[in-house]
This record gives C-alpha cells, structure tokens and sequence, in this order.
C-alpha cells in the first residue's frame, strides 16, 4: 500500500500570506496532511536587492498562527528548513550546512533555528529539511545528536537517519501514485513536493497551476485505491527508511533507468517511487535486459 506525503517548503516572514492561507484552507477541505518546511530566520528577499542588505527577519508569531487550524486537526507538522536559506558563494560550499561549515556552527544554527520555531509554534519540531538539498555528513551526524528526522531529496548516499524523501511535483504525482500501485509491494514512498512558485497566485509567473486545479488534483489522488496520506513523521514512525539498502537499491534503480531508454518507457516516474528494498531490486534486474 503506498504512502503519499506532501511537503510545502519555504514559508517564513516574508512568503506570500494570502497564498498560504488559501493552501491551508484547501488543505483542510481536503483532509490531506501536509508537513511544512518552515524558515525561522530567512533572509529578506526586498533589502537584497534593494539596498544590497543581508537583512534577516524572524518568523513571526502571526505568520505561525496561520498553520493552525491545520496542527490542531493534526493535518501539519513544522520542519525545521535550514537557518536563513541563504546561499552564501555555493562555489566555494559556504552555504549553511555544506561541509566547509564547521559542525560546531551547523549545530549552533540548527539549535537556533530549532529554538525561534519551537517558541513560535509551541511544539518539538523533529524535522530537517536542508535547504537546496545540501547536506554534509557533519549535518548527519548533528541531525542524529540532536534527534531529528530528515526529509530531503534522493541523497546517493545512506543518510543513516530516518529519512522521506519528497521529489516528485504536484503534476506528477498522480502518475507516480499509478506507478507505485502497480509495481510497489508494499510501503513505497510518493513524497511531493510544493512552493509558492507551483501555483499561478504566487504571480511568479513559473506555474499556471491554481488552488481550485490543485484541489481538484488533490481529490484524483484519493481516488487512487489503496494510497494511504501520512504526515512524514507518521510514515517514518510506521516503518523508518534508515536503511543503506532501500537507498543504495533506489539509487542503483536510478542509474538503471537513466541507461535504459525503454526502462524509462515502460516504468514511467519509477525514477521518483522511493520504493521498498525488494521492488527497488526487483526493477533495477529487469532494467538489465533491456535497451
Ligand atoms: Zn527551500
């Protein structure tokens, strides 16, 4: 039986409110739980360019009040999502949690970040959402010190830790839930993931996807038989994905299916399933055979 978890990344002080609110209204029609990467102190997009600033703005205790009805009806968890989303000359790896930080430091902004949100929301935040994906093996091993979960993207690389990982986008999801119930065995993982730039009301102009469509595309995914929606944490507490061979297993599936033009052709988006151990094998030794 699949399990679908969404992710929204990126709110904070300055992401877009009436957008937001019109999601999580959306997401308590529809009933689907949603785990919310959240930036405590993020870097304010306006003073940047304007004034050449790195200013930094803490989420604010209102901006929190907006998840909730959500929380309450236990249909959110709070991720933590880095410290200020700031990439500071990626070239030379001094973002926030590369592996020219020093750990020392990555705790020091994980302990604070962790703190702002815990203070604003009132409850544990147990999860890591690292920004861009970029995580060092420093970060892994805070991440175990101090108890979170992590939910990021494929990593290549066993993280050791609890792990979802959320790849797949809205428009693909529906075909990835297929996919999974036809070939999964068991607990495959579906896990999508949302920004303010996946909708046309965040005037970005990236997306034409509107709320009504999107809650429309929410209501198909239920349709699927058998698809079961989780909260991350609730889908690590069930059956935690620490394990080296789920990721090595995905990962080899990966490989596979970049080398095989008619793998991609009859397992569409299995690339985007983090399937269980065995059906990840199973599928990686069908590639073999073919072109
Ligand atoms: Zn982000």
């Amino acid at each position: 039986m699949p399990i679908h978890c969404l992710r929204y990344d990126d709110l904070c002080a300055y992401s877009d409110r009436a957008l937001e609110a019109g999601l999580i209204d959306l997401l308590l029609r529809t009933r689907i739980p949603c785990t919310f990467g959240v930036i405590p102190f993020a870097c304010d997009p306006a003073s940047l360019l304007a004034d050449g600033e790195v200013k930094l703005i803490p989420l604010t205790r209102e901006k929190a009040d907006l998840l909730k009805p959500l929380l309450a009806a236990g249909l959110a968890e709070v991720a933590l999502h880095g410290y200020s989303h700031l990439a500071l000359a990626p070239i030379r790896g001094h973002h926030e949690f590369s592996p020219r930080m020093p750990k020392e430091t990555q705790r020091r902004l994980i302990r604070r970040g962790r703190d702002h949100l815990e203070n604003l929301f009132g409850l544990q935040v147990r999860f890591f959402v690292p920004p861009w994906n970029y995580i060092s093996p420093a970060t892994i091993e805070i991440l175990h010190e101090e108890g979170l979960l992590l939910s990021a993207g494929f990593t290549n690389q066993s993280p050791g830790i609890p792990h979802f990982p959320c790849t797949v986008a809205p428009t693909q999801t529906a075909r990835a839930l297929r996919m999974a119930r036809r070939w999964g065995a068991g607990a495959d993982g579906i896990g999508t993931l949302l920004h303010d730039y996946d909708f046309s009301e965040s005037n970005l102009g990236i997306s034409d996807l509107t709320l009504p469509m999107f809650e429309q595309m929410i209501r198909d995914w239920q349709q699927t038989p058998g698809v079961r929606f989780q909260l991350i944490a609730d889908a690590l507490r069930e059956k935690p994905t620490d394990d080296a061979g789920r990721e090595s297993e995905n990962a080899r599936l990966r490989n596979a299916l970049r080398r095989s033009r008619l793998g991609r052709r009859l397992f569409p988006l299995a690339e985007l399933v983090y399937w269980e151990t065995t059906t990840a094998g199973r599928l990686a030794a069908k590639m073999k055979y073919l072109p």
